[in-house]
């Protein structure tokens, strides 16, 4: 014991700002191979129970042993005995643990293989606890899993179902404004999302150019977002009460009107939070509109024909002409982008060819947050928030 501890006195000596990388990265490794010390903490909890020295001092439990006597919470000195039992079980492994020769990582891994077919994991132990030590921790979990389904090919289905059982998806406004969402999807689904993502992201990266600022949340947020918004847009989509599926903004037509946002007028959408009138002003831009006269707040009195605010024929026009985002350096695609007002319809802006420009959905954003688009000879010109021009290096 006292060796023990003075190999740990050792490795806190070291002065860590002092060593060099490779030192540092040889002090990591000692202390991973503390491991062992894990392993050995497992003999120890297996003899503990094996002695039921528990019961002397009263406990039920081995688990509640040690939560009493080290100060642990209930769940870690559980964890540690359910690693001991499991250690015990698996001979090879404990070897190759102790010896330093295999991650805790593997063996919580192996552990949950031999628990799920212990008489067949007995039989293939030498080969799992190679595999371990010679495989990178994501492809043992992958061998293990396959390993899993030939050992019991019954109880691989029985585990599926119940993954599948477990689906479920939240998806709710929080007070701050955001969107929380939580879900498990079963290994189908959970493939068929992550796929959908990924192309879409493959997608978003292949059409832009330049650095992304985005971090890779941000990436995966903006492609789910983006695969939502395809999905409303998309003409065949099922009618809910006579009309299909599209977000709804309330908002008041002076509102809209430039400006009228610093009086602190609020936009609605349905579930989630209140916007600003400056976002409604965008969402405005490209959309269905239906006029609502009401009397006060909340008394409609008459109800307006829901009518697109960019007909169809023009917005071919308008890709025919763009064919895609026009800020300067973009191109994304005409399907992810919207068509921008120069000068807002609500404004007094027409809509028409020589007033429109397409934009993808993040330039769209950057224009209605400060950067600017005039029409100069019938083509856009982009400026800065400080009224510099922004070159554009488009093909002639
Ligand atoms: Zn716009
Ligand atoms: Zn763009």
């Amino acid at each position: 014991m006292s060796s023990l501890r003075s190999v740990l006195d050792e490795l806190r000596a070291e002065d860590l700002r002092l060593l060099s990388d490779e030192a540092l990265a040889d002090h990591l490794d000692e202390i991973e191979r503390a491991g062992r010390v894990e392993a050995e903490r497992g003999r120890g909890v297996a003899e503990l129970e094996r002695r039921r020295m528990f019961a002397a001092d009263g406990h039920l439990s081995a688990a509640a042993w040690l939560a009493h006597r080290q100060g642990l919470s209930r769940s870690v000195a559980e964890g540690s005995v359910r690693r001991a039992r499991a250690l015990e079980a698996m001979p090879e492994v404990a070897r190759a643990f102790g010896e330093g020769e295999i991650s805790e990582s593997a063996v919580h891994v192996l552990a949950s293989a031999h628990e799920a077919a212990p008489d067949a994991f007995a039989r293939s132990e030498p080969a799992l606890v190679e595999a371990a030590r010679t495989m990178a921790f994501g492809e043992l979990r992958r061998v293990t899993e396959t390993w899993r389904l030939a050992a019991d090919p019954e109880r691989a289905l029985e585990d599926e179902d119940r993954r599948h059982e477990r689906r479920r998806l939240d998806v709710s406004p929080d007070p701050d404004g955001m969107t929380q969402v939580h879900g498990e999807f079963d290994a189908e689904d959970g493939q068929g999302l992550i796929t959908a993502i990924r192309a879409q992201m493959d997608a978003e990266t292949r059409s832009a150019s330049g650095p992304d600022a985005r971090t890779p949340g941000q990436r995966r947020a903006d492609a789910l977002g983006e695969i939502c918004r395809q999905w409303l847009a998309s003409r065949d989509r099922p009618t809910v009460g006579g009309e299909r599926p599209h977000v709804v903004v309330t908002i008041d037509l002076e509102s809209l009107v430039e400006g009228s946002g610093r009086s602190g007028r609020l936009a609605e959408l349905e579930d989630t939070c209140p916007i600003t009138s400056e976002t409604a002003r965008r969402l405005a831009c490209d959309a269905d509109v239906t006029r609502v006269i009401a009397r006060g707040a909340s008394e409609p009195l008459e109800l307006g024909r829901r009518t697109k605010v960019v007909p169809p024929g023009l917005r071919r026009a308008i890709t025919v002409r763009d064919r895609g985002c026009r800020f300067p350096g973009c191109g994304r695609p005409p399907g992810w982008c919207d068509a921008h007002h120069v000068r807002h319809w609500a404004d007094g802006g027409e809509t028409s060819l020589d007033n429109l420009v397409l934009l993808c959905r993040p330039h769209h954003r950057t224009i209605h947050r400060g950067f600017g688009v005039q029409m100069v000879e019938g083509g856009p010109t982009f400026t800065r928030p400080d009224g510099s021009i922004i070159g554009d290096r488009a093909p002639p």
